[in-house]
């Protein structure tokens, strides 16, 4: 495969970090610095709510930013929730659903799908985050990523597949809980997997189109494993992205592959 025309997506997700919309704002910054030199690379960085305010201004072509969450109603009696045009008032273009940390306070697939119709309405890019507990030896787990896409895509139309990422995260792998990493061959075949999921819900020319991005405990040591295998079109990155000292030099890493 051509290498040197392929882009790459990376994202970096706070969580809930960092303390301060100060440190947030100089972390971006210095992301900013990194991202905008890179040749090959769309990085994104998905910050808490409240810091997109602080941050928005600092945005560029090559470092978007993105919201953690979203929430499926337009307005209205929704305590505690964001819509789709707040988050776009601050010039936010990406949008992270179905996060496995939200999964686990009881976000079900059937709401995420709900999320993902808003997000895609509002012409707003969502990163979809799919994965498995745990990596059982009869192969289960691959039925777990098929169910979840199966019913987060439900009534989305063929056309909006070239608009979504799929973030691959195995919550084995994922933060300080994460068992160990996954490798780069675990990586590549689940992107290979869900394209096929993709191409037997809508067709291979589909399939081939749609973007496939690996996340958990990516650092600078992994990053590159992951990509140079050829199947997965970027990184979701958590801990490692509030350092931006580390998250540039994956942006960087990245930037490099031929
Ligand atoms: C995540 O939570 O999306 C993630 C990938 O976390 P980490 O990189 O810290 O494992």
């Amino acid at each position: 495969m051509n290498r040197t025309k392929k882009s790459f997506l990376v994202a970096g997700n706070w969580k809930m970090n960092p303390s301060s919309h100060k440190e947030a704002k100089k972390i971006f910054k210095e992301i900013k610095s990194v991202a905008q030199k890179s040749r090959t690379v769309q990085t994104v960085v998905f910050p808490p709510f409240v810091y997109l305010n602080e941050i928005t201004n600092d945005v560029i072509k090559k470092c978007s930013l993105g919201a953690q969450d979203i929430f499926w109603e337009e307005e209205g009696s929704y305590t505690g929730q964001i819509s789709a045009s707040m988050i776009k008032s601050y010039k936010a273009q990406y949008v992270l659903l179905g996060h496995s940390e939200l999964r686990a306070l009881g976000e079900t697939d059937a709401v995420i799908n709900k999320k993902l119709k808003t997000v895609l309405k509002h012409e707003l890019k969502p990163i979809v985050c799919v994965g498995e507990q745990i990596r059982d030896t009869e192969g289960w787990y691959l039925h777990t990523i098929k169910t979840q896409i199966e019913v987060c895509f439900v009534g989305i139309a063929k056309k909006s597949i070239k608009d979504i990422v799929i973030a691959y995260e195995p919550v084995w792998a994922i933060g300080k809980g994460a068992t160990r990493e996954a490798t780069k061959e675990e990586a590549g075949e689940m992107a290979i997997y869900i394209k096929r999921v993709i191409s037997t819900l809508y067709d291979t020319a589909t399939a081939s189109i749609v973007r496939v991005i690996y996340g958990g405990s990516v650092n600078t040591k992994n990053c590159m494993s992951f990509l140079e295998a050829g199947h997965v079109d970027g990184l979701l990155v958590g801990r490692e992205s509030l350092s931006s000292k580390k998250f540039g030099e994956i942006i960087g890493l990245v930037d490099g592959i031929k």
